[in-house]
């Protein structure tokens, strides 16, 4: 068998020792009869290779750790006034998805957590002890959540103003007074938060069933049924039920 010797590589590929991905025209050590090639410097190699060892054996980095007090309380708010399963929704981190934050309920086995998901994904969940876990729960997302929780309804309005949709129920805001807070007078209502309708129209002015339209004469029937709705067009739309079942605290974990 032949010494290796010092080539210049035609191809880019990956040293065969370090994993470490080389260019084309790098300088590669090559031996005939060896498939693969290696770092043509065997000390630079060497520090490579012991590097990705230790990364390989290091634990993974502990979930972060996320307050969601704030959010649990602005949630509960609505609970307390009726909602049986209030939600908020809010930007996500890419600026345009739909973050939806949710409080499982008594019979979850997760009482009390804030329930985390973006688009038809569910990311995971903060516990009551801040703790987070899920598939998608990354330190970016768990940063963002906590910008949501240290001012839930600066978020709202975010969102307002992104969307033109009311942050808890996802109906259009036909009052300029709405989308400056970023709720419907009676998601105000139900949630304890403060709203002055302004009576100025958006351009936004195809409400269906719209709170802004009328909503004062609506019963606690016609409100559930709007909700239900709501939750209908949204679980349509969604795989297979598989989020809605999240919402429903079915979850893997
Ligand atoms: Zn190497
Ligand atoms: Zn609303």
């Amino acid at each position: 068998m032949t010494a290796p010797r010092r080539i210049t590589s035609k191809y880019p590929g990956t040293c065969r020792i370090c994993r470490t991905p080389f260019r084309a025209g790098a300088a590669i050590r090559w031996q005939a009869g060896t498939p693969g090639a290696t770092c043509a410097d065997a000390s630079a190699c060497a520090t490579a290779k012991a590097a990705a060892e230790a990364r390989a054996a290091a634990p993974p980095p502990p979930p972060a750790l996320v307050d969601a007090a704030p959010i649990v309380a602005f949630l509960t708010a609505a609970r307390e006034r009726g909602l049986k399963f209030p939600k908020a929704r809010f930007v996500a981190p890419d600026g345009r998805a739909e973050l939806r934050l949710s409080v499982a309920g008594s019979q979850s086995r997760t009482p009390g957590a804030v329930q985390v998901v973006i688009g038809d994904h569910w990311q995971g969940r903060i516990g009551t002890d801040g703790t987070t876990a899920g598939p998608g729960m990354t330190a970016a997302l768990c940063q963002h959540l906590e910008a949501i929780a240290a001012a839930p309804a600066i978020a709202a309005k975010q969102y307002a103003a992104v969307t033109s949709r009311c942050s808890f129920c996802a109906l259009p805001l036909t009052d300029a007074g709405s989308v400056e807070v970023g709720y419907g007078p009676i998601c105000a209502d139900r949630s304890g938060l403060p709203h002055t309708a302004k009576g100025t129209p958006t351009a936004q002015t195809t409400a269906e069933l719209h709170e802004d339209d009328g909503g004062a004469d609506w019963t606690d029937d016609d409100r559930d049924a709007a909700d239900e709705a709501t939750a209908a067009r949204r679980e349509t739309a969604v795989t297979a039920g598989r989020i809605a079942r999240h919402w429903d605290d079915d979850l893997p974990f």
